[in-house]
């Protein structure tokens, strides 16, 4: 199974992925993961992607390309993967195209969703992260038994730098004018699937999978 997720930061990507990775035994690389891991690490790149992640502007193609094609070719992508925030621009899609071709495989789907900017803005600015475990939570549609704390491990909850509500309206903007004409060109493809990302997380979890396969 390769397969893109698609679609504006908060749709339920991630969410979607956890699960996606545990029916289908295929890694989710996640790029917005990467950056972070490398920022807490304070590794050269993760020094390049801070000023751009904190703002919610992308981190430019040149950073972000080879990193996953070097990522791509790692043992456990062998029968698969899930990009997760991957590609973010035509030119990302166009080099995961010439990627792909030259290792003779191609996407199984791109499975994008579609949710209106208002839900978006409250779920990510209510959206809270473990410190400790990495679990996530909502304040309002999923809240911690004891508030700042994580249910599952009792650790630290956080709220990421780029879900306040300024720089998740900008990331919003900028998913609108980089990232939203991936749709059209997937469509060309045959290979994008459409969602609708404001429903349930269990009945889309059955959807993708009723269309993805079993
Ligand atoms: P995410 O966790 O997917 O919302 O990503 C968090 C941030 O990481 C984004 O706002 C961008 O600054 C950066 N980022 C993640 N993936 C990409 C990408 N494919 N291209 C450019 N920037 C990215």
């Amino acid at each position: 199974m390769r397969a893109v997720l698609l679609g504006p930061p908060g749709a339920g990507k991630g969410t979607q992925a956890i699960r996606l990775v545990e029916k289908y035994g295929v890694p989710q690389i996640s790029t917005g993961d990467i950056f972070r891991a490398n920022i807490k690490e304070g590794t050269e790149l993760g020094k390049k992607a801070q000023e751009y992640t904190n703002s919610g502007q992308l981190v430019p193609d040149e950073l972000v390309v080879d990193l996953v094609k070097d990522r791509l070719m790692q043992d456990d992508c062998k029968n698969g993967y899930l990009l997760d925030g991957f590609p973010r621009t035509i030119f990302q899609a166009e080099e995961l195209d010439k990627f792909l071709a030259e290792q003779g495989q191609k996407l199984d789907a791109v499975v994008n969703f579609e949710i209106g900017n208002e839900i978006l803005i409250e779920r990510l600015t209510g959206r809270r992260i473990c410190k400790k475990c990495g679990a996530g939570c909502h304040v309002k549609f999923s809240p911690p038994k004891v508030e700042g704390v994580c249910d599952k491990c009792g650790g630290e909850l956080e709220q990421r730098k780029d879900d306040t509500r300024e720089t998740a309206e900008s990331r919003l903007a900028v998913y609108e004018e980089s990232t939203a004409p991936l749709i059209d060109y997937y469509s060309k493809t045959g290979t994008l699937k459409n969602f609708n990302g404001d429903q349930d997380r269990d009945k889309l979890f059955a959807e993708i999978v009723s269309v993805l396969g079993e």
